[in-house]
């Protein structure tokens, strides 16, 4: 027997921080001079997944899935076309900007290039201090001293308060754009590729400053990425995203192990292995993405599946719990 859209209930009493449902971002197209019809880009069509207290949730997929929209409109960076946001029971789905701004200190986002978010004509001091000001929390010695505090605990020191961002290196500043989204204790952070422009024994040590800060204030982390390996090392659950939807989400060990959704199961076989004399079973992806302004008919990977059958190009595979804790949109996986 299978629920659809239905997590099995073994962590239910634990707190949850986030819960989204059914969240759609559509964006209009601007119509050609004879066109009459309207035309979207469907970069989210229908998520929903939930993150619970001191908990990653990996989001991985191709380039263009729509993961970063997901992400922009969890925090209302851009408004949702439809859909249900709750951040601790609360539903910000529609405030205002103003209603949003008490929730919006619990919930920071750090971003992808860490040269392009910050101001370079900034002190990292005044980057990292200035949400302090902006929320009136602290001001003079009182800021700098939260300051200090804040860079130490993410390996900088004070001597980096005065620099500016082209005296950092991009780990560095990458330090700098978690002390600026921690300085304000937080309960949710949103990483959206945040270790991909660095060189690889960089991003090892960012993730595992991110692991320990964890740890220390109970965070929360939406871990935005497509490199498998990276979210792999730093997540609880995974959800992988196609076309806008989630095609399959459960915990990392079985995603990894046993994944059962045809697109995890390419994914997964094309990524690199440390092990040169290691075989494994290749899982073809057929074709190119196709556009999400024009997304297949039925299961969105039925143009690429090895798999498709005539049912796949005209039903849409539901997102449905095959195991506890283990959710797949296949039509290969109904009946189980
Ligand atoms: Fe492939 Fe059909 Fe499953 Fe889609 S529903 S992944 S096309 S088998």
């Amino acid at each position: 027997m299978v629920n659809e859209h239905k997590v099995s209930d073994v962590n239910k009493n634990i707190e949850m921080v986030l819960e989204i449902q059914d969240l759609k971002k559509h964006y209009l197209l601007r119509a050609g001079m004879l066109s009459k019809k309207k035309r979207y880009v469907y970069a989210a069509d229908g998520i929903t997944f939930s993150i619970n207290a001191c908990e990653t949730l990996g989001l991985v997929g191709e380039s263009g899935c729509g993961k970063s929209t997901v992400g922009k409109t969890i925090l209302r960076l851009i408004d949702p076309t439809d859909g249900i946001i709750k951040f601790r029971s609360v539903d910000i789905t529609n405030l205002s900007r103003f209603e949003l701004r008490k929730y919006r200190r619990e919930m920071q986002f750090v971003f992808q290039d860490p040269y392009f978010s910050v101001n370079p004509r900034m002190s990292i001091g005044s980057i990292v201090g200035e949400p302090l000001e902006n929320y009136k929390l602290a001001r003079g010695q009182k800021k700098d001293d939260i300051v200090e505090a804040t860079l130490n605990r993410v390996g900088l020191s004070s001597e980096h308060m005065e620099k500016y961002p082209h005296q950092m290196s991009g780990g560095q500043l990458q330090r700098v754009g978690i002390a600026r989204a921690l300085i304000l204790n937080p309960k949710f952070i949103i990483c959206d590729e945040v270790v991909s422009a660095l060189d690889v024994s960089v991003q090892a040590q960012v993730l595992n400053l991110l692991m320990d800060l964890q740890e220390e204030y109970r965070l929360s982390y939406l871990f935005i990425t497509h490199d498998l390996a990276v979210v792999e090392h730093i997540s609880h659950r995974i959800a992988v995203m196609y076309l806008g939807k989630i095609v399959e989400l459960t915990d990392r060990e079985t995603l990894f192990v046993t994944p059962q959704h045809p697109y995890t199961q390419a994914l997964l076989s094309a990524a690199p292995i440390p092990d040169p004399t290691a075989r494994k079973e290749r899982t073809l992806l057929l074709g190119d993405v196709p556009s999400p302004v024009n997304p297949p008919k039925g299961c969105r990977f039925n143009t690429r599946c090895q798999y498709s059958e005539q049912r796949c190009r005209v039903q849409e595979p539901k997102l449905r719990e095959t195991a506890p804790g283990h959710l797949v949109a296949c039509h290969l996986h109904e009946a189980s």
